[in-house]
């Protein structure tokens, strides 16, 4: 996401020669579900890659966000969100990750300054640009490993990132990956799938968010595809990938093994989850990363999961890898002297690094503490969100489930990454020595 939308940033603001690289041999989507919300459809529309795109085309207009006990399936909050786009500008969104990406793909190879190589693989940074040109390493499925020189090169590349390990190595840093203990089956529901249950139908007609929360674990779901498959995000304890070696990030489940999981909620999920083929529970281990002492080293720099990896209670992952790129490209246009000069394309780097860090970080944390909040188990703290939660049935009141609480909606949907980047650009860049 975060590579895709470097590409697209860039080519818009007339940079001329943009290579993608990519080590699948295509876009091969992971299919799953993504909540695309205000702020990151904010960026889409500056992008010329909102209005009329298969990302538009394709997103459920999301109105309202309900979390329910998982064992009894009783409401325990509601927030309607009638009105998010006249607060925010921009609607809600889910839709399916192909849509996204390919969304933003379509937009690129319109430009022709942008050029993709699928099938090769960053092998790791030879120079990293401090004088000179920036120096890498690939390896192409097919023939020998090359070099390629650039001015910039942007490491979009996950939370394996190979790009973060050569700039920890080079700086001598440890930071390494984290387990959270959690991970996640990503299922998806076709409509077909879900026909003959009224009461699933109905869940798939409507234009909200659910989500079923028990002990230290919590069921996200909602519509995507045109109301056409209904998509299911489980996150419980990591019990599978403990013992896997550490690289392992996604492995085939075991149905049997779901269904154990997740006994005791209420009909309505187990229907659902019956309805799982068999042989195609995935699931995904949910990594995080100590938090950088830096994201930047001469004219190379991390974009997304790469650097601020998170896990996905807030819906904001994709969301802030697109935000970086956008507001990589924004900095990097507005650099003192065109670019000539290698020391102000660095610094104008650790600026990105200065307007992205806080609000990642921020974000980063929010979303783990939400965790901890929706999966507690019985006690005091329960009982206490549990209040919490009945208090937010009334509209505007803070909700426990911080994605779906009016006030982190007000904070995350009303930032723009790009106005933010023209405004502090200057001031940012003239503090830093
Ligand atoms: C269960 C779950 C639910 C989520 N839900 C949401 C959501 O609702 N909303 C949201 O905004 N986010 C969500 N996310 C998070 C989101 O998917 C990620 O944060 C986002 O994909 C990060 O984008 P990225 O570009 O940094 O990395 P990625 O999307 O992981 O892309 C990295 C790319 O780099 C390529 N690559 C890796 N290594 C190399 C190499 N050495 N050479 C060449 N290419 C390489 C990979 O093949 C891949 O294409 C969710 C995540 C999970 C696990």
């Amino acid at each position: 996401m975060g590579g895709l939308a470097c590409a697209l940033a860039f080519g818009k603001k007339g940079f001329k020669n943009i290579n993608v690289y990519e080590s699948a041999a295509d876009l091969g989507f992971v299919g799953a579900g993504i909540q695309i919300a205000p702020n990151l459809v904010r960026v889409l529309d500056r992008l010329d890659c909102w209005k009329g795109s298969v990302i538009e085309r394709d997103a459920t207009n999301v109105q309202s966000a309900s979390i329910r006990d998982g064992a009894t399936d009783q409401e325990l909050a509601h927030v309607d969100m009638p009105d998010i786009e006249q607060k925010y500008g921009f609607p809600h969104c889910t839709g399916h990750r192909a849509s996204l990406a390919g969304g933003l793909y379509d937009a690129c190879k319109k430009l022709d300054s942008v050029r993709f190589n699928f099938g090769v693989t960053f092998a790791g940074v030879e120079e990293f640009g401090q004088s000179g040109k920036v120096k890498f390493s690939l390896q192409p499925r097919q023939g020998d490993p090359y070099t390629v020189e650039t001015d910039i090169l942007l490491g979009a590349d996950g939370i394996k990132s190979a790009t973060r390990y050569s700039m920890l190595k080079a700086l001598k840093l440890d930071a390494e990956v984290e387990d959270t203990g959690q991970a996640a089956y990503r299922i998806m529901l076709t409509r077909e799938e879900m026909s003959p249950y009224p009461d699933l139908l109905a869940l798939l007609d409507d234009n909200g968010v659910k989500r079923w929360i028990g002990e230290k674990r919590h069921i996200i779901a909602y519509p995507i595809s045109s109301h056409n498959i209904y998509n299911l995000s489980t996150c419980q304890p990591d019990e599978n990938f403990a013992s896997a070696p550490s690289a392992m990030y996604t492995t085939k489940g075991s149905k049997v093994v779901m269904k154990q999981v997740y006994a005791d909620f209420a009909p309505i999920v187990q229907t659902m989850l019956d309805l799982v083929p068999e042989g195609e529970v995935c699931e995904w281990r949910l990594r995080s990363h100590k938090e950088l002492p830096t994201w930047t080293h001469g004219r190379v720099a991390l974009v997304g999961d790469a650097c601020h990896p998170t896990l996905p209670h807030l819906n904001q992952g994709a969301a802030m890898a697109i935000e970086d790129g956008a507001t990589l490209a924004e900095v990097i246009t507005r650099v003192p002297g065109g670019g000539s000069d290698p020391e102000a394309v660095t610094k104008a780097l650790k600026v990105y690094e200065l307007l992205r860090k806080p609000r990642t970080t921020t974000l980063v944390d929010l979303a783990a503490f939400s965790g901890r909040t929706l999966h507690l188990g019985e006690g005091k703290a329960k009982e206490e969100r549990d209040r919490q939660f009945a208090a937010a049935k009334e509209k505007g009141q803070p909700v426990p489930d911080k994605w779906a609480s009016p006030d982190v909606q007000k904070m995350i949907y009303e930032y723009d990454c790009l106005k933010d980047a023209a405004e502090r650009f200057d001031e940012l860049y003239a503090g830093l020595t």
